[in-house]
């Protein structure tokens, strides 16, 4: 049996207003090639790099979040190496000394199981420029406006097992970058990019460690994994030896290819950048970072099943659409307001708000979802505040409205932004609760549906669901159920 260990390096491009050293503006998705770019950022001689401030608190934030050390005493050095999109022969880069260590993120899995993945480091570097290979030309062009751009490196230690597990990962510091606002994380626009180390070992031997680049979304980063298990244990199964070496993956082929040998660390001939003063974290600046750490995706989890006695498949849904779970949330608020004000109802709702907390999400999860199709509750086109969509969900829970109403009201407020009470006043769709006025249509029902009455005289009880139905529907889903069941009930 052959164990596959895995490592990951993950860059993320920093978003912050201009570069790491200079204060050329960082604008990743630039459409003109080479005009974010001065001295500094294209290499020429004489010119000084000076450190991106609000860089390293963005660095360090992730570094707290992520449970890290950090190093108050840190320095930059140069890690050369020639590139074309590397216009100083160099990259800045840290080596010997990170910004942050030894840190760990705990992840779910299967069953309410958590896994602790270690961080090895978070360091701060500069990215590269962008080569550009036309397609049949025998030439290559190049765009220096993300050279410079600051760039988070976080290294994981191999504790990773699968490509299941690394995508899981990925997927959660991605959410986490996004919530501490350090980075837009996309990685199909190359904002955040994962590198996998994996070897595979059995009881006697550490196997030989090979490295995947260009993984370019959450679904390639599990695939390549699985695909290189399977490379490397096919490999070994046959007696054969696992080349030290950097592989691609190959989008359209769904394989892993050879790219070259991989370098060592001593290739690089790091050394401590001279044009840099190396970096003191006063204990002021830490304690000021720290306070701006927000509550972080799982934690949100843990309170919003709690507090709302949410389950885990909705709660689920508001920690990865940020915006839904905000918006649920404020819509709790204007409700908790409404049963202090004890609005017409008893006590046991003041004792149990969670049931309209569930109510309320329901209608979030489900249909309010299925009306947006993607779009974004705090987009400006987005007209239901949360106040109406609270002063809906009391219609619902006073049994106001019936749910077929509901669905109609919430559509109708979804196009027009409209208060729920008025358009109910507008397009007449008020409840008949009255007994006298429905009394004739259960009536009416009765003697069109002869069978069904019997089969429910008779004890059949379904027969009851069937008549109620056939109530509602001759009022348009405006009678009010559980008057239309008593009457029924009375009058047969
Ligand atoms: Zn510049």
């Amino acid at each position: 049996m052959h164990k596959p260990t895995i490592g990951l390096e993950i860059h993320a491009e920093l978003a912050t207003n201009s570069k790491m050293f200079c204060s050329c503006k960082n604008a990743p998705g630039e459409k003109i090639p080479n005009i974010n770019v001065c001295p500094i950022c294209l290499g020429h001689p004489g010119t000084l790099p000076v450190i991106n401030k609000t860089a390293i608190r963005k660095a360090v934030k992730t570094g707290l979040a992520l449970n890290c050390a950090i190093e108050k005493n840190s320095y930059f050095e140069r890690k050369n190496y020639f590139y074309p999109d590397l216009p100083k022969g160099y990259q800045i880069s840290q080596y010997k000394t990170p910004l942050c260590r030894n840190g760990y993120l705990e992840i779910p899995l299967t069953n309410s199981f958590f896994k602790k993945i270690r961080i090895e480091r978070v360091h701060m570097e500069e990215d590269t420029g962008r080569l550009i290979h036309p397609e049949g030309a025998d030439y290559s062009l190049i765009d220096f406006n993300r050279a410079g751009i600051p760039l988070m490196e976080i290294v994981t230690e191999p504790d990773i097992e699968s490509g299941q597990e690394a995508r899981e990962f990925t997927r959660h510091l991605q959410l986490i970058l996004k919530y501490l606002n350090v980075s837009s994380a996309n990685m199909e626009k190359g904002e955040m990019r994962c590198e996998v180390n994996i070897s595979l070992s059995n009881s006697e031997k550490l196997g030989t460690k090979v490295e995947i680049k260009n993984l370019n979304s959450l679904k390639v980063v599990g695939k390549a994994i699985e695909y290189e298990i399977k490379r490397q244990t096919d490999l070994l199964e046959k007696g054969e030896k696992i080349i030290q070496e950097t592989r691609g993956w190959h989008d359209k082929k769904e394989i892993t290819i050879s790219q070259r040998e991989k370098e060592g660390a001593h290739d690089y001939r790091y050394f401590p950048e001279p044009d840099l003063p190396p970096l003191e974290l006063s204990r002021e600046f830490l304690e000021d970072i720290k306070k701006e750490i927000v509550e972080l995706p799982l934690e949100k989890m843990e309170r919003f099943k709690k507090q709302y006695c949410l389950i885990e498949k909705e709660a689920d849904i508001y920690i990865w659409q940020k915006d839904l779970g905000d918006y649920f949330e404020k819509v709790a608020l204007r409700l908790k307001q409404w049963i202090k004000e004890k609005k017409g109802i008893g006590k046991a709702e003041q004792n149990e708000p969670q049931k309209i907390y569930k109510l309320a999400s329901n209608y979030i999860s489900t249909d309010l979802q299925g009306l947006l199709q993607g779009k974004f509750v705090n987009d400006k086109n987005f007209l239901i505040t949360p106040e109406k969509f609270a002063e809906f969900v009391i219609m619902i829970y006073a049994s106001e409205i019936s749910s077929k109403i509901a669905k109609v009201l919430l559509k109708e407020m979804y196009d027009t932004g409209g208060a729920p009470a008025q358009i109910i006043d507008e397009k007449g769709l008020i409840q008949i609760s009255s007994a006298e006025e429905l009394k004739e249509i259960v009536k009416q029902v009765i003697d069109k549906n002869f069978k069904p009455a019997q089969d429910y005289k008779n004890g059949k009880e379904t027969a009851l669901q069937f008549l109620i139905g056939q109530a509602m529907a001759q009022t348009k889903g405006k009678a009010n159920p559980e008057t239309v069941s008593k009457l029924f009930k009375e009058l047969l």
